[in-house]
């Protein structure tokens, strides 16, 4: 079991034509099983004139209404409680909650039967499994098990795959580094914002040296970084470690994952997902590779609450090269590129914060937080970028060379400010690196109307 390449040798190489035909069967089973349990779901789909019996192929799919985060916060609280009626099983099944982090307004509850579990750990085997991880390994989880569904999932599948876990929950960072040393763990998952500020506190606060940390693989999820070339290289330096994408989401469920190959991209899991992209000026669906759009996605085995047609707002698009690996899952290019919140128009130029993430990780002499800020001076649009400049390094020996590479890689100028190693906010799971202050100005507006 262990010298195989693939979680699943079956299912990771199906022909692309049998791959798309288990989806389709897969998709009527998801679609017919809401339709009939769920009140939420059919109500939706016979507004729309929809019923299973319409589904014969993928390309009816596109038909059938999608569902958004905001629709779901809708019926929450209501019975049964508190999750409402998209639930279709009875609550006594229900065996575990979560919620989303709630960055985007307020948080959505999801409950998953111990089938649902069960699931969620093997979608996260393909992932685990496809990175290298196996049964001598011993995984170091630093996060605060609780609500949010994070890593909880992984921690299973580490130990479905037989490593053996070590959860570094209610610990905070130093104790942390410190417990890694002490059990020479191999393994790690965590945000790229918490991998670089570990590595960060034990170089600089602690005083330990890399190599005696024994870590060589990393699983990054819950941000972009691990698919922003120079975010991922940082990492590795930092960790002297092979750093891996993953990502998921709580109503959706562990979707996709880069293997070993490191294509600069990511697996969609499409014998578990199907996953449409959305052009985001016509509503279209993108087939060809090249362009970026909005991922639908539909989770295809999730029972309690199950996620058809989610709109996830993650840019996505698919790659035109398959792997090296041999799977024959598609690829995204570059992993998921933002969301569709996050990517805005500043002065008429599309700005994708991910774009600036890379420029500033490039230039060595920066330290690894930075800040945006979108603001208007007058009518006109500014993006204000706050860089730290690590010590020793002089501001003149980078000022000209990151303007240039910002001008060239996003079409913008930029007021760049200048602060000292150690003093924007550090962050322990998300970053919030991003600010859009002339929406916030918008949504005060439209909360006084
Ligand atoms: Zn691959």
């Amino acid at each position: 079991m262990n010298n195989q390449v693939f979680w699943n040798p079956v299912l990771e190489t199906l022909p692309r034509e049998t791959l798309q035909q288990l989806q389709l069967k897969k998709f009527k089973r998801i679609f017919a099983w809401a339709f009939t349990h769920s009140k939420f779901h059919r109500s939706i789909y016979d507004a729309a004139g929809i019923t299973p019996d319409d589904i014969k192929s993928l390309e009816d799919i596109k038909r059938i209404p999608k569902v958004e985060k905001s629709m779901m916060r809708g019926i929450q609280c209501k019975d049964p409680f508190p999750y409402g009626d998209a639930l279709c099983v009875p609550l006594e099944e229900v065996s575990t909650f979560r919620q989303t982090s709630g960055t985007t307004g307020q948080p959505v509850y999801q409950a998953d039967t111990w089938q649902d579990w069960e699931w969620w750990s093997e979608c996260w085997s393909y992932v685990l499994w496809s990175q290298g991880y196996r049964a001598k390994d011993r995984v170091f989880i630093p996060f605060g098990y609780n609500i949010f569904v994070a890593f909880w999932a992984g921690h299973y599948a580490a130990e479905k795959l037989g490593c053996e876990v070590v959860p570094g929950g209610v610990l905070d960072t130093q104790s942390r580094i410190l417990k890694i040393q002490e059990l020479r763990t191999t393994a790690m998952m965590a945000t790229p914002t918490y991998i670089l500020r570990m590595a960060d506190v034990a170089k600089n606060k602690m005083g330990i040296d890399r190599a005696s940390l024994s870590i060589n693989r990393i699983t990054c999820a819950g941000e972009p970084g691990a698919g922003i070339p120079s975010t991922k290289k940082r990492m590795e330096d930092a960790w002297g470690a092979k750093v891996f994408d993953h990502s998921g989401a709580t109503e959706i469920g562990a979707w996709s994952f880069e293997c070993e190959s490191q294509p600069c991209g990511m697996h969609v899991n499409e014998a578990m997902f199907l996953v449409e992209i959305e052009d985001l000026d016509t509503g279209g669906i993108i087939e060809e590779p090249g362009k970026k759009g909005k991922m639908i996605i539909t989770a295809l085995d999730r029972m309690a609450q199950p996620c058809i047609r989610f709109d996830s707002k993650d840019v996505i698009e698919w790659d035109s090269e398959p792997c090296s690996c041999g799977r024959s899952f598609r690829l995204i290019k570059g992993g998921v590129i933002g969301r569709s919140d996050d990517i805005t128009k500043v002065k008429g130029v599309l700005l994708s914060p991910g774009a600036i993430e890379e420029v500033v990780r490039s230039i060595n002499g920066l330290g690894d937080e930075f800040e945006i800020v979108v603001d208007k001076q007058g009518d006109v649009d500014r993006i204000k970028l706050k860089v730290e400049l690590l010590p020793g390094t002089p501001r003149t020996s980078i000022e000209n060379k990151l303007k240039d590479r910002l001008r060239l890689k996003t079409n913008l100028g930029y007021l760049i400010e200048y602060y000292d190693y150690g003093s924007l906010p550090r962050y322990e799971v998300k970053s919030k690196r991003f600010k859009d202050l002339r929406k916030k100005s918008m949504s005060e507006k439209e909360c006084r109307l």
